[in-house]
């Protein structure tokens, strides 16, 4: 018969975890929101931007291939460099040789769902696994109500009491959960603003390196292929965690008015001050601080559970959780 699997979260750990567990077994994926987790796009007029993960920055010729046979011509490679600021707000040039960075022609999350595509999962989308329940041989995943029954787990996301609420008594429990408490985020605040206009500056984004501006990352959205109308620009905002660390209460419209703000006075440019239209986002759990023992992964497995996600790599990079996900995934398989 064949083994049954069920993956909670469909970010890109998620879809990793799908893709390898392929052949081996039917895999269900739940997704509370949507297909991407925090490598999401939004669409607005002709407009296509990433808000979360701005591009995927392959760390070698394999990882970068594995991006490139699965998600193929679906990918959108960024051009420009990024530069770099300070706190006093100077521009420099950053470094040369800049490695490939990508994204989807329709949106980052294309990536993700390049990866579920290429697997055979059933993805239910807007969906929540509200309870996991160890069973004599496996897991029972309720989702909206649902109870299925499943030879093993992949739990993805980076927070929640998923795990600390399951119907499950082993020690190990206790361990995983007290470690992922321990586990410290970063919040980031991220604002699209669009512009009736092209901009006319050398760089695709600058990056603030001595973490004292109240701006982390500012970039084009132009810069990537289908992203953005000629004659229009969108700039990606994010402000730094020290911004959202001292203002838990911000309304959208402050964290929209400190970036455009700061936009205009970074990019020496005053029309920037006022978009035509802006989206904002606050990640609560954007970048994971630290990672958590690497033997969990290992011992998890004796318990059917694969644990993926950036916070088990301890990194908050896309091609990090993707590994992952794939690691997850093939080592599930050779035990179902
Ligand atoms: C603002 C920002 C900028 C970033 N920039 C970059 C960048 O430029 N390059 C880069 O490589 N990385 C970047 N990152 C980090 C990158 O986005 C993450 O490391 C990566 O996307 C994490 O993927 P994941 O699958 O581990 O987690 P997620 O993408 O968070 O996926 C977890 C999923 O689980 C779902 N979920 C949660 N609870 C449940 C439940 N109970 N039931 C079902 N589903 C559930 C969530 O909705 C989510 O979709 C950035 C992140 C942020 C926030």
């Amino acid at each position: 018969m064949t083994s049954k699997v069920c993956i909670v979260g469909a970010g890109i750990a998620g879809a990793g975890a799908a893709y390898a567990l392929d052949e081996a077994a039917e895999v269900t994926v739940f997704e509370a929101e949507d297909i991407g987790g925090r490598m999401v796009s939004a669409h607005r007029e002709d407009c296509v931007y990433d808000y979360g993960a701005n591009y995927v920055d392959p760390p070698n010729d394999r990882v970068e291939e594995r991006f490139r046979s699965v998600v193929g011509d679906r990918l959108a490679e960024t051009t420009g460099d990024v530069w770099v600021f300070d706190e006093s707000g100077e521009v420099e040039e950053g470094r040369p040789n800049q490695g490939v960075k990508l994204s989807g022609r329709d949106g980052i999350d294309e990536i993700v769902r390049a990866f579920l595509d290429a697997s055979d999962a059933t993805v239910q989308e807007q969906t929540a696994v509200n309870r996991l329940a160890r069973t004599a041989d496996g897991w029972a995943v309720t989702a909206d109500g649902e109870r299925l029954a499943s030879d093993a787990v992949v739990v993805t996301p980076p927070a929640g009491d998923l795990l600390a609420k399951a119907d499950w008594e082993a020690d190990f429990r206790e361990t995983l959960v007290a470690a992922r408490q321990r586990q410290s985020y970063r919040t980031i605040d991220s604002v699209a603003l669009h512009y009736p206009f092209e901009m006319d500056v050398p760089y695709y984004a600058l990056v603030n390196t001595d973490k004292e501006h109240a701006v982390g990352w500012l970039s084009r959205e132009s810069c990537k292929p289908g992203h953005v109308p000629d004659g229009e620009e969108i700039l990606i905002v994010q402000l730094s965690p020290a911004w959202a660390a001292g203002r838990p209460d911000a309304t959208p419209a402050e964290a929209a008015d400190a970036a455009s703000t700061h936009a205009a006075t970074l990019l020496a440019d005053d029309r920037l001050a006022e978009p035509d239209w802006w989206d904002h986002e606050r990640f609560r759990y954007a970048l994971p601080g630290d990672r958590v023992n690497p033997a969990l992964f290992e011992q998890a497995l004796e318990h059917d559970l694969g644990l993926a996600g950036d916070w088990l790599a301890g990194t908050g990079r896309t091609h990090a959780a993707l590994e992952t996900g794939l690691e997850a995934g093939r080592r599930l398989s050779t035990r179902l």
